[in-house]
């Protein structure tokens, strides 16, 4: 057994590795335990009880290209959902030795929708920085970036919320990095995403690549306690502490093609914890999900059933919209009636207007004033089961 100590010393090694590999390879993660990560024998998991984990996004921004709007954010959620729930069937890119260790991941995450001091809030939250260098700068030992006095965001309450910082990082060693639940805190906790790693952009060009989303989903699975399959140690001695992931003597980049080998066996470079490009990862394995559920357990537990709003679906996709220079008007499907409240709010995510909760078959929002100043807006429709929000325009 390594001591602590020891394997700080071998992690930095790793990360110097990492960031001097940036000149030729994108390096996606520079997420570093700081202490011995702990290891769980696995009782029996209640797989179908569905966990809920409520987001805050911190935009931590110079100018328009660092200030994500919300689409993306909103397409961030989208991915994250799909990938963390994608069933066990979903396996035909998955090398066969390795398609029954898949498993969907019963966790939900939607955005927060009340604020700690209990108002409405998109769960977008937009800062302009004027100093880049925050990003990885700590000062006294704190993270600039978590902090207000040090020119950053205090997180919100993390037993509750899970904190997503997102910041220019070309100043740090790689795009996304996560605090691991053992050397979290009230005042240091979440995630760190670089803007271009940010949700599906798609972008084949600055972007790639990580531009499909991954690497929250990457973060998140160190946010939830699991480690890279090498450790970072390329002399086959590192273990992720997870029983049905090969041991791994060296991380991938890129996407290689075919089996890849170390440590005398196949590796499994297209797992979500892997370094490899977005386009390339495919699992979670059952390992891995319960190591997750017990880290959440002992660690973060009170963190799940922060989404009072679940889904979207259901009567509120046929709802559309119109406006008509002085009030929008949201309309659903001919004689069909949804029970819901709306809240809506401007593009900074002030709140501006409530409905109370209702059976709507249409609905007035209404300007008091002569029009709603161009721009654009944002109403959100919800009742206990389901959540829209729509994005209203005025032009
Ligand atoms: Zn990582």
């Amino acid at each position: 057994m390594r001591s602590s100590y020891m394997r700080i010393l071998l992690l930095e090694g790793a990360m110097l590795a990492m960031s001097f590999q940036l000149i030729a390879q994108p390096v996606r993660c520079a997420a570093a335990s700081r202490i011995e990560p702990p290891q769980f024998s696995y009782g029996n998991l209640n797989m179908r009880n569905v966990q809920h984990f409520a987001l805050v996004f911190h935009i931590l921004y110079q100018d328009s290209s660092e200030r994500l709007p919300d689409a993306r954010i909103i397409g961030q959620l989208q991915v994250l959902n799909d990938v963390f729930n994608s069933p066990a069937s979903i396996s035909q890119h998955i090398p066969e030795e390795f398609r029954k260790l898949k498993s969907p991941a019963p966790f939900r995450f939607c955005l927060a929708s009340i604020d700690p001091n209990g108002n409405p809030t998109t769960g977008i939250l937009y800062k302009a920085i004027g100093d880049p260098g925050i990003a990885c700068r700590r000062e006294n030992g704190r993270r600039s970036l978590m902090s207000s006095s040090l020119g950053g965001q205090d997180p919100w309450d993390p037993v509750r919320y899970i904190n997503v910082y997102v910041v220019n990082r070309d100043r740090c060693p790689a795009p996304g990095e996560a605090i691991f639940p053992w050397d979290a805190n009230a005042e240091e906790d979440g995630i760190i995403l670089d803007h271009r790693a940010v949700g599906y952009s798609g972008d084949t060009g600055k972007n790639a690549p990580f531009n499909l989303g991954l690497t929250l989903v990457h973060e998140m699975g160190h946010y939830f306690g699991l480690l890279h399959l090498s450790e970072n140690l390329r002399d086959c001695t590192g273990d992720d502490l997870v029983d049905d992931t090969p041991a791994q003597g060296r991380e991938y980049f890129g996407c290689p093609e075919g089996k890849q080998f170390s440590c005398g066996s196949s590796d499994m470079f297209m797992n979500y914890m892997s370094l490899a490009d977005d386009n390339c990862l495919q699992l979670f394995t059952t390992g891995q999900v319960n190591r997750m559920r017990s880290v959440i357990e002992d660690y973060r537990p009170t963190l799940a059933s922060q989404c009072p709003l679940l889904e979207p679906g259901g009567v509120f996709d046929e709802i559309g919209w119109a406006y008509d220079g002085a009030y929008w008007l949201l309309s659903g499907k001919e004689g069909s009636c949804w029970q819901a409240r709306v809240d809506l709010f401007d593009s900074t995510g002030k709140l501006l207007w409530q409905a109370p909760s209702d059976c709507y078959g249409h609905l007035l929002i209404p300007d008091p004033h002569s029009g709603f100043p161009g721009g654009i807006y944002y109403a959100k429709i919800y009742n206990d089961q389901h959540l829209r929000t729509l994005k209203l325009i005025n032009r």
